[in-house]
């Protein structure tokens, strides 16, 4: 192979380890980068969504919420995203 690879050190396959062969591979549903490794054929997502709060940061978030404060506020209150708000409580309404 001629050709060299920018090799980022954030990206490497969670099986083999390797930062070689691995290459775009698409997006997942939340929009992040994909990966593919070449050498397994396993399609990854190098970093887990950064939105990953602890459940008492969600549980605080939604009974804010549920005391009249908008989802923007909350988010604004708590520093991420309305969107993440308004997800937790779809999901908690299931
Ligand atoms: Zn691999």
């Amino acid at each position: 192979m001629s050709r060299v690879a920018k090799i980022d050190e954030n990206i490497y396959c969670p099986k083999c380890g390797k930062h070689e062969h691995q290459v775009k591979h698409g997006k997942n549903k939340s929009g992040s980068q994909k990966y593919r490794c070449n050498d397994c054929n396993i399609d990854y997502t190098p970093e887990p969504r950064p939105w990953q709060y602890s459940e008492e940061v969600r549980e605080q978030a939604i009974k804010t919420y549920y005391s009249g404060v908008s989802g923007r506020k909350v988010g604004l209150l708590n520093n991420f995203n309305k969107s993440n708000v308004y997800n937790w409580i779809k999901k908690r309404n299931k």
